[in-house]
Formats: structure tokens, sequence, C-alpha cells
């Protein structure tokens, strides 16, 4: 029988496991000792994958998973036991039974939502295991840090409940420290608010990636949540980011399908939104939006293709992208361009890749299609 013939890649995102290793283990070396390391995997592990994204993890030193809700909390479970899974967002009410059934750890935000899981622990018999986050200024999830002593209160006295950890999340972490600082100093005093409260015994926690500094500034911080970061992305310039120095984890690619040469003031793609200025060479990618090119990054945008720096004429459309290679005679069918990652002495980072899309690091990750094969790298490097 003739084996079929292996698959020719059009677009596909390689990911980096020694990488996202080496990453994880320069972050707790950063770190000061005891403090126990919140990997945050939502959204299919920021989009790298979450089944070998986490086995790695599992096997790299983190101490827990944070997901967004329950059914990434069963998928963790599911790639390895034992494991504390924290689940980030709120329960949509006919969530709560899953909380039992895969061992999660949820969110607690507010009264309302301690009485739909403790009924969940009338039932299986036993205590239910929660985190109980206080808003201090995000506006998203979390009990506001004014209410949060009444119901930390309401959780301590409650025999369904196990309060395993309290925490809050900074809205401005990379770009704001004064507004940090009153966050944290919001949710520190009302911890202090409740003196039955003994936070030795607790998960006490802020720190995301962009915040990471913060916890330094002493207090019962003992746990940071980290997901960017993992992944080689620095956003915000702390002494302690610039330590961690990550790699990339997650570079992207493309091919050229096509070559050709086309006249002055032809108008390129749809829209008609570029005329080219002079006869130029241009290459047609096999990657679109359909892939995760965003629109927005049209006429913007930049790839490399044999190590130099090729711009995106016109629109991005769903299957492919449209880059001048005038000048370059090297370039030919089947050649690989990087959208992001290093070729030759040039290197696209996702946060410039994103800028040309007017997005961020995170939006990018989580925008690469399900038409995108991700190769995985799984021997540590030296
Ligand atoms: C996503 C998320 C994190 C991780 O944030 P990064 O900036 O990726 O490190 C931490 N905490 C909460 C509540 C989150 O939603």
């Amino acid at each position: 029988m003739t084996p079929p013939s292996s698959p020719v890649l059009r677009c596909w995102a390689e990911i980096d496991l020694g990488a996202l290793e080496r990453n994880l283990t320069r972050i707790r070396g950063a770190l000061p000792e005891g403090i126990r390391y919140v990997s945050v995997v939502k959204a299919d592990a920021y989009g790298h994958g979450l089944y070998q994204t986490v086995a790695r993890l599992m096997r790299s030193g983190a101490d827990l998973f944070a997901v967004a809700n329950v059914h990434e909390g069963a998928a963790v479970r599911e790639i390895g036991p034992g494991w504390k899974i924290l689940v980030l967002g709120p329960l949509v009410p006919g969530e709560e039974p899953l909380l039992a059934e895969h061992d999660l750890v949820a969110t607690l935000s507010s009264a309302e939502e301690a009485e739909r899981i403790e009924a969940v622990a009338e039932t299986s018999g036993r205590p239910r295991p929660v985190h109980l986050k206080i808003d201090t200024g995000m506006g998203r999830a979390g009990v506001w840090y004014e209410r949060a002593p009444e119901l930390l209160r309401r959780v301590l006295a409650s025999p369904r409940l196990r309060l395993e950890g309290a925490y809050t999340h900074f809205s401005v972490a990379e770009s704001d420290p004064v507004f940090t600082a009153t966050q944290r100093n919001r949710f520190l005093d009302t911890l202090a608010a409740v003196p039955e409260l003994n936070p030795a015994g607790l998960l006490i926690h802020a720190d995301n990636s962009a915040g990471l500094e913060t916890f330094a500034a002493a207090g019962p911080f003992n746990a940071v949540r980290v997901g960017l970061l993992q992944f080689g992305v620095a956003e915000g310039s702390t002494a302690l980011l610039a330590r961690v120095n990550p790699e990339p984890v997650f570079r992207f690619f493309t091919r050229v399908g096509l070559v050709k040469e086309l006249p002055a003031g032809t108008g390129i793609s749809y829209g008609r939104t570029r005329f080219l200025e002079r006869a130029s060479r241009v290459a047609i990618l096999t990657a679109g939006y359909g892939d995760g090119l965003p629109l927005a990054a049209s006429n913007r945008a930049e790839v490399l293709l044999h190590g130099q720096r090729c711009p995106v004429l016109g629109r991005v459309t769903m299957d492919q992208t449209i880059v001048d290679v005038t000048g370059l005679d090297a370039v030919r069918p089947g050649d690989t361009a990087t959208l992001v990652g290093t070729d030759g002495e040039d290197a696209i980072s996702l946060v410039e890749f994103s800028r040309w899309a007017g997005t961020i690091p995170y939006e990018i990750l989580c925008s690469v299609t399900k038409r995108v094969p991700r190769i995985y790298r799984t021997a540590p490097e030296v």
C-alpha cells in the first residue's frame, strides 16, 4: 500500500513547547520563593491548542490552572487528574452541577451565585471549593469591593462552601501604576476588614502578566495568574518583565501560491483601495482572513520572504493575500512567507503584527482559525 503523501501546508502556526517550558521556568525564577503559579489557559490556551499546551505546562512547574468556563475546565480535567482548576468567569445558571462533575473550583462574585453553588454542594454531599473575586475597579466579574466583606463573611459561615482563595483583577496594569496601586489597596483593605479571614490558608492573587511586579509590594499575596507572558509576549515594562525576557512560542507562516508581474496603475484586490505606482512583481499568498490574517491589516501588514519585508497590497481576502515582491527575483511558488516569526536577520513579533491590525496580541492569537494546523515543536532546545 502506498502511504499517503504528507500534506503540503498552506498556512500554519508553529508552537514551540520547549520555549513555553523555558518561559515558565524563567517566570518562576523571577518570582519570590513560595509564590504559586496559576497558569491561565482559557480560549484553547490562547489559541495554542489546549491539550499540548497544558500537557507541557503540567510537566514544567505550573501549580494550578485557570480557565474561562466549566467546559474548558472539563477539558483540562481530562488531561491530568488531581490538578486544581479555577473557573474565572461567572457561572451561567444550570452550569453548577459541572463543578462537581469535573471537580472545578468556582469563582464567586455574588450571594446569588453562592446559593446556586451551595445547592450543588448539598446534592453531592460535599462542600464546594470557591475563590471569592473582588472587583476593585475593573467593573467586570467580582463583588464590588465595598460589598465584599459581607459576602466574605457569608462564604466563611457556609458549611457548603470552602473558601480556598480570594483575588482581584487589574484593569490597567500595563499602563497606570497609580490606579493599579489603588486597586491593590482596595483589595488588601477589604481582606483586612474581615478579621475572621486567615489569608495564610488561602490563595491570594491579583497579578496577571502585565501586573507581575505588583505583589512585590508585600502583603498576603502568594500566587500569580499568568496567561500571555508564558506564551512569550511581554506587554508592560516592569523590571521583572525585562528580567523574564520571554521567548516567542507562536510563529505563523503561509506560502507563495503564485508570482506574477503587473503593470503600473493596476488596482489590487477587492475594493480597489490600492493602485500600483510602478510595474510590480507580486506574490499571492495562500492565507487570508479565513486563516486569521485580519482584514484590518490590509495595506498595512508586512511579511518576510527570503528575509526581506514585503508589504501587503490592497485588501486581505478570505483565502489569499497579495504582497509586493518587486526586486525579489528569487521568490517562487512554494516559498514560505513568515507572518509572525524570524526569517534571516529580520523578525516580525506578535505585537508588531497586532498593531498593523489595530488590535492586541491576545485577539490575534484567538483569531487563528480552525483551518490552520498547529504544528508542535516538542523537543526542548538546548
Ligand atoms: C485572562 C486572565 C488572566 C491572565 O491574563 P494575562 O494578561 O494573559 O496574563 C488573569 N486573570 C483573569 C481574571 C483573566 O481573565
